[in-house]
């Protein structure tokens, strides 16, 4: 009885926010924050990544963990999906007027968003309304697009990095990989999953992991992205071993559209 009472509060919960997250565009209760990502040879901020965030009046903040796989699961992440893609590629068009410099955005892309055929005449429409070059949007994928076997997926990646755009593949080393997916894809970037970077330096497993990862990505002329970047020892370690980009706390946390605008003049002019 308890059991079931549970699973009553818990898919109640869920259909309430998702009446709600139905709402929630059209409501403008939606946002994009940005957060920096580093070139670590150089200290140079060179793109950001888009992350939604929704501020809710009836719920107040919701957490992406919480409402994206409720997007996912009702079909929302396609218009959801649609208006981040428009608001990144325009963002990252004013942070090249600002600063001079082509800078890139990367924006996650649910398994979900391939099942919708329409999905690359939505990324070239953002890019050629916004007038952003292709190759200054990068699209993170996770390894569930490639292990849930979506049809026709790989078709519609050949179709987009026609578009010249860049592909990273997410949270590498936390799905099930085969490493042959990595042959398989035209991904250009690797990012490594912040829990492996939470444990270097003092752990000297997590620290062989990383280090594997970057060679290993690196001999597949990939780039690395390291991920959840919190202190200097990690810093230092990642830019030791060689690590491309990072991404985390120690540099900043994801900010909203006119603070990071801000951030970027802060760290290019001063
Ligand atoms: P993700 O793609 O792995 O994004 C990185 C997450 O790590 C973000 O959480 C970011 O705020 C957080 N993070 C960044 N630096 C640090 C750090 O130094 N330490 C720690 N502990 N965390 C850090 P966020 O924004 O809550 O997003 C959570 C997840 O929700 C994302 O994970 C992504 O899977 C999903 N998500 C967010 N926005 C979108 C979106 O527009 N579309 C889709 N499909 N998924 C999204
Ligand atoms: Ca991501
Ligand atoms: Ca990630
Ligand atoms: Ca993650």
């Amino acid at each position: 009885k308890f059991f079931t009472n549970s699973m009553n509060e818990a898919a109640q919960r869920r259909i309430r926010l998702e009446n709600h997250l139905r709402h929630a565009l059209a409501n403008q209760e939606l946002s994009v924050y940005y957060q920096p990502f580093i070139h670590l040879a150089s200290g140079v901020v060179v793109g950001a990544e888009a992350l939604m965030r929704w501020n809710s009046p009836e719920l107040g903040m919701v957490r992406p963990d919480h409402f994206i796989p409720v997007a996912e699961e009702s079909g929302l992440i396609n218009p959801l999906g649609e208006w981040i893609t428009t608001q990144a590629c325009h963002a990252a068009m004013t942070w090249r007027e600002i600063t001079g410099y082509e800078l890139w955005v990367a924006v996650n892309m649910s398994p979900r968003q391939f099942r919708d055929h329409g999905l690359v005449d939505t990324i070239g429409n953002a890019l050629s309304d916004s007038g952003l070059p292709g190759h200054c949007l990068e699209l993170e994928i996770t390894e569930r697009l490639l292990m849930e076997d979506v049809p026709g997926a790989s078709e519609m990646i050949q179709e987009l990095t026609r578009l010249e755009l860049r592909l990273s593949i997410d949270d590498f080393g936390t799905g099930y990989s085969s490493l042959s997916y990595l042959k398989r894809f035209p991904f250009s970037v690797l990012k490594i999953d912040k829990s492996f970077i939470t444990d270097i330096p003092h752990d000297p497993e997590a620290v062989s992991l990383v280090r594997t990862i970057i060679a290993m990505a690196h001999g597949l002329h990939l780039r690395v992205i390291a991920e959840g970047v919190e202190t200097l020892q990690q810093l230092e370690f990642l830019y030791q071993e060689g690590c491309d980009y990072a991404q985390g706390y120690w540099f900043s946390p994801p900010l909203a559209g006119d603070r990071f605008q801000w951030y970027l003049t802060e760290q290019m002019f001063h």
